[in-house]
């Protein structure tokens, strides 16, 4: 009688700490949200006046209002990154589309990549020097092709049949990025380093649970012809999965493919279930720093929680969740 009732109550016990953890497991954050970064890099303060922090200020807010607004109106996460990278990309004020940085000879040499992470599609370019929107392009690359990557004059023919809008390669010239080519020529020759960095993406979680991510960059000042970052290269500069997490990553390239950064932390969250930000801190102040890498990441999980790590003196970078709140960053907190 004694034992039954023993059995009886552990039963009982082994019911409650069941429920208990079910109710303690992780809970939704937020319903939907959006995360931006308009590139890492020497971003200290006193280095931009009051008017241009005001600037890049107003264009994160810009484009993370748009994001939202879609998110909340029921848009696909994947119409958000796109958008909202499109709104970057046609901003002088950041490294991608018009405003692109320099190569060492004189051109700009655009490349992008976007990931669906609910069929886990993903598209990318690389070497585009006439397209407008070169995310745009990821994206028809994605769905219309066969291919995951096009690169150089293919994939502008692809652009081309698909009726994209072309510009000449005046459009792309900064006067800030031709300054900053010539700078960087000019330590090379005396062996100094140039900070070279800035890059756009963005990660969205929608209302359907949907996570995808964008990213879209000029690359890096002074880089020789024919190289290719990290931007265009899924699981280094972007990934999406909406089992885990979207990130989308800027920096010295070379390292996030070395460290195939971006799925690196979708890994850690998915097999060592570490949280968002322990997995993107280990990354980035761990194995990134120790190989001697430079830059950041933005990324949101499926929980709606965000974190934005950097290693660099500061990263343009943002977020909204459900909440309507924006949070608009450049320098170190
Ligand atoms: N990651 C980019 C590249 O290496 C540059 C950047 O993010 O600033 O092409």
């Amino acid at each position: 009688m004694m034992k039954n009732t023993f059995l009886v109550l552990l039963f009982i016990a082994a019911i409650v700490s069941c429920k208990v953890e079910v109710e303690t497991g992780p809970k939704q954050k937020s319903e939907f949200g959006l995360v931006i970064h308009g590139g890492a890099g020497s971003i200290v303060k006193g280095q931009y006046t009051a008017e241009e922090e005001k600037e890049f200020e107003a264009k994160l807010e810009e484009a993370l209002k748009v994001g939202h607004d879609l998110l909340k109106s029921g848009s696909s996460s994947l119409d958000v990154v796109e958008k909202v990278v499109n709104i970057l990309e046609d901003s002088p004020l950041f490294n991608a589309g018009k405003g692109s940085v320099f190569t060492a000879n004189e051109i700009n040499e655009l490349d992008a990549s976007i990931m669906d992470g609910k069929t886990l599609n993903v598209g990318a370019v690389a070497r585009l020097t006439k397209v407008k929107n070169p995310i745009s392009l990821a994206r028809t690359v994605m769905e219309k092709s066969k291919h995951v990557m096009m690169v150089g004059d293919g994939a502008e023919i692809f652009a081309e049949q698909n009726g994209f809008e072309f510009v000449d390669k005046k459009y792309f010239f900064t006067e800030r990025r031709w300054q900053s080519l010539q700078r960087a020529k000019a330590n090379e020759r005396k062996e100094k380093n140039e900070d070279k960095h800035g890059t756009v993406g963005c990660v969205a979680l929608d209302k359907n649970g949907n996570i995808s991510a964008a990213t879209s960059t000029g690359g890096m000042t002074n880089k020789k012809y024919g190289r290719v970052g990290d931007v265009p290269i899924i699981g280094a500069g972007t990934y999406a999965n909406n089992s885990t997490c979207g990130i989308s990553a800027t920096g010295h390239g070379e390292y996030f493919i070395r460290l195939s950064v971006a799925k690196d932390i979708a890994a850690l969250v998915e097999y060592a279930d570490l949280s968002l930000e322990e997995a993107a801190d280990s990354v980035i102040h761990g194995k990134l720093e120790n190989l001697g890498g430079t830059g950041g990441i933005i990324a949101i999980d499926k929980y709606g929680n965000v974190t934005m790590p950097f290693n660099t003196g500061g990263m343009f970078r943002g977020y909204m969740l459900d909440d309507g709140i924006s949070v608009v960053k450049m320098y170190q907190d």
